[in-house]
């Protein structure tokens, strides 16, 4: 297919890779040039401006944030003013409810489709072309996106016929990790105070009844105190508890743990941890305990 991909950041760059090396005719944009040079090496064509990848069939977003996705798509020089008619939006970064029904709106305005398809999975996954797809939108158009989704990765879930509803599912689904963080960091700062080895009660955990990715990939990772580099900053982790945060409050529903991991982001990054993958709020209460 004919794809524009617009961010190559973590995520944007290993998934255009393999867009690229699967055959697909693909355009990039990154806001950093310095980013597009390693898929223009590898045969990408590169887009100057926004609308320089929009003459495709489908052009892929995955962006930091609302804002970001905003101004890619919203602004004069971006996708609604110059995606042509019939073709589709996939937006794939982890956004807000409220701007993916304003983008299913603008696009249908303008006679472009638009689809929703977030994702589970780290840079890794993505490079090992292993991501769990979360699509939502009109049933053809996701299906004419399953050539691309099946190269991004290793299964696609349609949850819906209302793009809103893959935003919802995958905000939920990063609720339930940073949960998981969260009493992974309490139940190993325990042990570890005590003395005993962190990395065995991990291993112990998780190949009994905790066998599960989450816990060993976040366990391992807390329980050596390792969170750099960041594969998931600890800034969009923030973001995405605000993000499930707001959804609750417009659907009027309490989530008090994820008001305890909004103000554990916080804390987090008011003592700088930007630069930190977002598993760093699990070494918090090791701190708390007063040991590192
Ligand atoms: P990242 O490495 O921080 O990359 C962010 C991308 O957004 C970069 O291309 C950046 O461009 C661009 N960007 C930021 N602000 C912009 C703006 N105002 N205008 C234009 N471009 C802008 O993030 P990532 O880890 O790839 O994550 C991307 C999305 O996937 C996020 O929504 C994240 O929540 C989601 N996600 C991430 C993971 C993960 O493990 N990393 C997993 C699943 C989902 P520059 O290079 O110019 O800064």
């Amino acid at each position: 297919m004919k794809i524009g991909f617009i961010g190559l950041g973590h995520m944007g760059s290993a998934m255009a890779t393999n867009l690229v090396k699967a055959g697909h005719d693909v355009t990039v944009f990154n806001r950093s040039a310095a980013k597009r040079r390693s898929l223009v090496e590898l045969g990408a064509h590169e887009a100057a401006r926004v609308c320089d990848a929009c003459d495709a069939e489908a052009v892929i977003t995955m962006l930091a944030d609302d804002a970001a996705l905003e101004q890619v798509a919203l602004a004069s020089d971006g996708i609604v003013g110059h995606l042509r008619r019939g073709a589709i939006h996939i937006s794939m970064s982890t956004i807000s409810v409220a701007l993916s029904e304003r983008l299913t709106q603008v696009h249908a305005g303008a006679g472009q489709r638009f689809i929703a398809a977030p994702v589970f999975g780290r840079p890794d996954m993505a490079a090992a072309a292993k991501l769990f797809i979360v699509a939502a939108g009109e049933a053809a158009t996701i299906d004419a996106c399953r050539p691309l989704f099946d190269t991004l990765g290793q299964r696609t879930f349609a949850i819906g016929a209302e793009p809103r509803a893959a935003n919802l599912v995958k905000l939920s689904g990063n609720f339930l990790l940073a949960s998981a963080i969260e009493a992974l960091g309490e139940a190993i700062a325990l042990v570890g105070k005590a003395g005993i080895d962190r990395g065995a009660f991990v291993e112990l955990l998780t190949s009994t009844l905790f066998n599960a990715p989450a816990y060993k990939t976040y366990g391992n990772l807390i329980a050596q105190n390792k969170f750099q580099p960041a594969g998931f900053a600890a800034p969009l982790g923030h973001k995405d508890i605000k993000l499930t945060l707001a959804a609750a409050e417009s659907l009027r529903v309490p989530m008090p743990l994820g008001s305890l991991l909004h103000d554990r982001f916080l804390r987090l990054l008011a003592q700088g941890g930007d630069d930190l993958d977002w598993s760093a709020i699990g070494g918090l209460a090791a701190q708390d305990a007063g040991e590192r």
